[in-house]
């Protein structure tokens, strides 16, 4: 019989990702159990923001999640080699207002946002853009092109010999005494990292999760000619080739599970884009994912009541992408020490 590995993981979205990245630099071995089938991370709009913009300030613990992840991709992406996928970028905060100019004035100075508002109000000089009251530029923000990471980081896992693009079957996972075995892979620890897809779980049925479907179109503005990441009624992240990816929607939980592009969404980010700019627009696509939120916005680090090498690590909610690296090195802290998960 070989000898147990360190680690299972079920999930490849960005959650999947940070596991495994923490568990490379403890050198810890593992395999993971992923398709895309319905993942967050693939379909999410790839922005690194520090603040929360409707409201000028930041999200609880930014101070200690932040600077984890733009030193999370700004490494993965020296490691991986491959094309480039992680770029620092601005983006300008289009104002409503001269109310909301004076907003963000006043939060620019205060200690937690100095480092993030940038406290200049600057003009608009593109006539394709409608910001009549001028912008703001927020510092420290990044575009990773997720796609080209995921892809990258798959064809790395496999030249490792740990990806399984397989979906992962709970009825065949066997519990021993100090192991995990799934079809004869044995393991002494398992995390899963299946996004909303955890609602099928038969292991963390208690998780209390809600699904917050987001959909966005792509658009090709020849006209544009925008390079930062504007945000007004909705994102605009300029993709490169003169297109741009535009949205996210909000939705809520009478849309369920349902990953289905839907005319409603279609028809709101449609007027919203017209109202953003002022230039033809073709569009080209349009798709739909769904965010893990939380009832109470906290991501899940949980190990199993009766298991506790058994993990479950979820409740990305809307900025994933900025929390994981930070949260996988709390999780596996735990897991390895054998101390309790601290409240997040
Ligand atoms: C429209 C939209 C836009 C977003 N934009 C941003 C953004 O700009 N910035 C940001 O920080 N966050 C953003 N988010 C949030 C972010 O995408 C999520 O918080 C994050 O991706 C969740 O990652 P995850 O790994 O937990 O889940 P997922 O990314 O959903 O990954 C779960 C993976 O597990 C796989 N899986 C599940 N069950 C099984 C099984 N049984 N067997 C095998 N595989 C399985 C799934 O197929 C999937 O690949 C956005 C989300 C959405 C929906």
């Amino acid at each position: 019989m070989s000898k147990p590995l360190d680690y299972l993981i079920v999930g490849l979205g960005i959650a999947g990702i940070s596991i495994c990245e923490e568990l490379q630099a403890r050198k810890l071995s593992f395999k993971v159990f992923n398709t895309y089938s319905k993942c967050a991370t693939a379909v999410s709009g790839g922005i690194l923001n520090p603040t929360v913009l409707k409201w000028f300030t930041t999200p609880p613990h930014t101070e200690k999640f932040y600077p984890k992840a733009l030193d999370f991709y700004a490494s993965l992406q020296n490691k991986l080699k491959g094309n480039s996928f992680y770029c620092q970028k601005p983006i300008y905060r289009i104002f409503a207002s001269y109310q909301e100019q004076n907003n963000w004035m006043a939060a620019s100075d205060k200690v937690k946002m100095k480092a993030y508002l940038n406290p200049d109000i600057v003009s608009n000089g593109n006539p394709n853009i409608n910001a009549p009251y001028g912008m703001g530029i927020i510092n420290q923000t990044a575009q990773i092109d997720i796609q080209t990471l995921i892809d990258q980081y798959v064809s790395e896992l496999r030249k490792l010999g740990c990806y399984h693009d397989v979906r992962f079957l709970y009825d065949q996972l066997r519990l021993t005494h100090d192991t995990f075995e799934y079809k004869g892979i044995t393991a002494k620890h398992i995390v899963f990292c299946e996004g909303i897809s955890v609602l099928n779980n038969p292991f963390f049925k208690d998780i209390a999760l809600k699904p917050g479907k987001g959909e966005y179109l792509i658009v090709h503005a020849p006209d544009l000619k925008a390079t930062g990441i504007l945000k007004g009624k909705r994102y605009l992240i300029p993709l490169g080739a003169d297109t741009y990816k535009v949205g996210a929607t909000f939705g809520d939980e009478s849309d369920g599970l349902d990953w289905e592009p839907s005319d409603k969404a279609f028809e709101i980010l449609k007027s919203d884009i017209e109202e953003m700019i002022a230039c033809a627009f073709t569009i080209e696509h349009h798709f739909a994912g769904i965010r893990p939120l939380t009832p109470d916005n906290k991501p899940i680090l949980k190990q199993h009541s009766a298991h506790p090498r058994m993990a479950c690590f979820n409740g990305l909610g809307m900025r994933g992408l900025t929390t994981a690296p930070y949260y996988a090195g709390v999780l596996i802290d735990c897991l390895e020490s054998a101390n309790a998960i601290p409240t997040v």
